[in-house]
């Protein structure tokens, strides 16, 4: 094999050790994990905002940025809860340009991924601190979940994971909500077939251990659009397209049925600006339709403090440098005509 061992990853209990969180975040997590699985559950009337950077490449940033959030979520407490995305790892469609904090702790130098660990925990611990919010995050290496199952409220399984056991059988093991998204292809028989995956009890490798899961019953979808077969993107967010979610998903007998709606990505055709009429359109079929008022229990959207993307380069603080983002102007505006359509 051509694999260099740089150096051996500290044991779990020592990394652990090293960035602790408090008893008292510990209660705040408890709180929010409980009051966002009652959302997916269809037990509160709440509406979830999972919304942040597309990647999170910058601690002070960030936390800038959830501190705005915070402020948000204070005054919407009532009809919405905020999760903000802390986005650790990103896929890239070529397998080259910027991983994530995880990989790159500093975007313009080389990877250093003991580095990245320590950087992630403490961005999540800080904006815990700092704000009271707990994140999501996507699961894009089932092995590296370890590091952060501890501080997330919501993960995220992306478009190309969607199909691979060991994410699915991670997943299952997850003890707070888990949003499997579409594949990129649209098939939504794929993502059914993975919720219904995640939902089950399984049993596999993980960390050279046997291990066992009881199955995730807050597994549910997230439909962020595709691709056809000439590349270009195609959207899945409107009525009609929730209509044939909500039909599967009766179909399927599946626990809890709930669709989170991503604006960006294939929905947006990747025009970031186009999230507030989206995330507004989502909610108009949400007034029309109260089957799809009880299906859809939440947004996924794109925003940074400065709108847009740069270069990796760029030095642009709080501007994305992955998929363009809103900027935070226009996504406090819109969080106030979400929570007033709830
Ligand atoms: C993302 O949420 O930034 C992302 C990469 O999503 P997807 O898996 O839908 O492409
Ligand atoms: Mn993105």
């Amino acid at each position: 094999m051509s694999f260099v061992k740089k150096r051996a990853i500290p044991p779990l209990s020592e990394i652990l050790a090293d960035t602790p969180l408090s008893a008292e975040m510990k209660e705040i997590k408890r709180r929010r994990d409980a009051e966002i699985e009652a959302v997916i559950k269809g037990e509160s009337g709440k509406f979830l905002i999972i919304v942040g950077p597309c990647s999170a490449d910058n601690e002070d940033a960030v936390c800038d940025y959830v501190s705005r959030l915070a402020k948000a979520q204070e005054r919407v407490s009532e009809k919405l809860i905020v999760i903000p995305r802390i986005y650790t790892c990103k896929p890239r469609t070529t397998g080259t340009g910027y991983k994530g904090m995880l990989h790159q702790p500093k975007p313009e130098e080389e990877p250093n991924i003991l580095a990245g660990i320590y950087s992630i925990r403490r961005t999540h611990l800080r904006v815990m601190a700092e704000s009271r919010l707990t994140a999501a995050d996507e699961m894009l290496y089932p092995d590296n979940h370890v590091y952060v199952d501890d501080v997330l409220s919501y993960v995220a399984v992306g478009a190309r994971s969607v199909e691979d056991k060991q994410h699915l059988m991670a997943a299952s093991g997850v003890s707070v909500p888990v949003g499997l998204k579409n594949p990129t292809s649209g098939d939504l028989s794929v993502m059914f077939a993975s919720i219904r995956q995640a939902q089950s009890p399984q049993a596999f490798i993980y960390h050279r251990n046997e291990a066992a899961t009881t199955g995730n019953p807050a597994a549910h979808a997230i439909m962020r659009g595709f691709v056809d077969k000439s590349g270009a993107s195609v959207p899945n967010y409107h009525y009609e397209d929730i209509l044939t979610a909500r039909e599967m998903y009766e179909k399927s007998g599946l626990a809890h049925p709930a669709v989170i709606i991503d604006t960006n990505h294939a929905n947006s055709g990747k025009n970031f600006a186009e999230q507030p009429r989206i995330a507004l359109d989502v909610m108009q079929s949400r007034r029309l339709n109260s089957g799809i008022r009880r299906l859809v229990k939440g947004l996924l959207i794109e925003s940074y403090i400065k709108g847009g993307a740069q270069d990796i380069t760029g030095g642009v603080y709080g501007q994305s440098i992955t998929d363009g983002c809103l900027g935070w102007g226009q996504t406090e505006t819109l969080i106030y005509e979400i929570a007033e359509r709830v």
